[in-house]
């Protein structure tokens, strides 16, 4: 039996590893789930899958769960809370499914234990990258990408010589704007940019979609994981989302990963990896969909896929500036405080202003992401 601390269990992801976890009964079960706010998801959770431990937002989220579900598990709370249980809780596997910088601390703490860590939370590999993966060697932690581009080239690279690879080529649906003018980005509605064509998942990746910063962000994820140069990392548009993305070798021959965007697979393969385990989940039915598509994605009109490949190439904090602008300015974009078509102006305001650092330690990451923060939040 695999005990899994799962970060985030409200959201998309989390909600989706449970209903695995439920699937797989004799495999695995909840060690710790963590909420932020919405306490009444985890209320369910927790009487459904029994965890010792829940961690919530602060003290009076904490309060309120207690009065609601009595002694049955323990109840910490804020950032602590969240440290002391990837720290101190028994588990064999973290998965990381918070959103944003935040996840960071507490993913280390499971590294640092050398737990398996499932990733779904990417910005944690963007802004600490060379730190997170350094520490994954030191500490001898596995890391199995759940992001679905990610999980299809791990799955790609099984049986394969890394020192063999031409290229990745990372899909992208090219998300709602893919057929519109770059015209529109002034004028376009929360709304209109959290319709996703293909996937349904949390806002502040919805809107990343939409701009392309998810893709962006996902490249350099890529650098971290596969180890691979930016000019091996290429993004291909794929509408319909059903190749996850491929992996091309030295001979030319390329091995892609197929699946419905459903992001179950790719959190059940982080699990049970390297078993592959029957599922009842809907597979694909190849003539209904007919045909598959690629186009070359235009960094003109998705600016924010540009700035973060410069950034790559920039290194050191860039990256982590880049991720904190791109947090702050996607919350104003949600709150209606500015236009879709300023979130990539204002990081790149961020990252004119903010000097870069070098091989940055955790102090000099978070001070940076701090400094960046407050900049982005009083431009208008
Ligand atoms: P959601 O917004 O749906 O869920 C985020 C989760 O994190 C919720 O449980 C939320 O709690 C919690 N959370 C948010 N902020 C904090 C905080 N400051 N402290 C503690 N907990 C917090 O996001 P998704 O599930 O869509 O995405 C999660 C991560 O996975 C992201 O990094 C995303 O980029 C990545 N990812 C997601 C995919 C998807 O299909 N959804 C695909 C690939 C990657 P609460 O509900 O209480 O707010
Ligand atoms: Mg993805």
């Amino acid at each position: 039996m695999k005990k899994v601390l799962i970060l985030g269990s409200s959201g998309s992801i989390g909600v989706n590893a449970l209903n695995v976890i439920k699937n797989f009964p004799d495999r695995f079960e909840a060690a710790a789930l963590t909420v932020n706010s919405r306490i009444d998801i985890l209320e369910k959770q927790v009487e459904e899958f029994n965890p010792p431990l829940v961690v919530v937002k602060d003290d009076e989220a904490a309060k309120k769960l207690r009065k609601k579900i009595g002694n049955k598990c323990e109840v910490l709370s804020g950032i602590n809370g969240l440290i002391k249980a990837a720290a101190e809780c028994e588990y064999d596997i973290l998965l990381g499914a918070m959103v944003g910088f935040a996840g960071l601390a507490p993913t280390l703490e499971a590294v640092k234990r050398g737990k398996r860590i499932a990733l779904a939370n990417k910005e944690t590999l963007v802004v600490a990258g060379e730190l997170f993966t350094k520490m994954a060697d030191e500490y001898n932690a596995e890391v199995i990408p759940v992001d679905s581009e990610h999980s299809a080239i791990f799955q790609c690279l099984v049986g394969e010589n890394k020192l063999e690879v031409e290229k990745i080529i990372l899909t992208a649906s090219g998300g709602p704007f893919l057929n519109k003018s770059k015209e529109i980005f002034k004028t376009v509605t929360v709304e209109e940019a959290l319709n996703h064509p293909n996937w349904k998942m949390g806002s502040k990746i919805t809107i990343d979609s939409a701009s392309m910063m998810n893709k962006g962000l996902e490249v350099i994820e890529a650098y971290w994981l596969f180890g691979m140069p930016p000019e091996k990392i290429e993004v291909v548009i794929h509408p319909q989302s059903i190749i996850h993305s491929m992996v091309q070798y030295n001979d030319g021959s390329i091995k892609a990963q197929l699946g419905l965007p459903d992001m179950k697979l790719p959190i059940q393969y982080a699990l049970t990896y390297p078993e592959r385990l029957k599922n009842n989940f809907e597979r694909i039915n190849m003539p209904a969909i007919g045909s598959l598509s690629f186009l070359q994605p235009d960094m003109e009109k998705f600016k924010c896929l540009k700035i973060a490949y410069d950034v790559l190439d920039a290194g050191g904090t860039a990256p982590c500036v880049l991720n904190a602008a791109n947090e702050i300015a996607v919350e104003k974009f949600l709150t209606g405080k500015i236009k879709f078509s300023q979130i990539p102006e204002f990081i790149t305001e961020a990252l004119n202003k903010i000097e870069n650092h070098t091989a940055p330690s955790l102090d000099v990451i978070y001070e940076c992401d701090n400094r960046t923060r407050e900049f982005v939040k009083q431009l208008s």
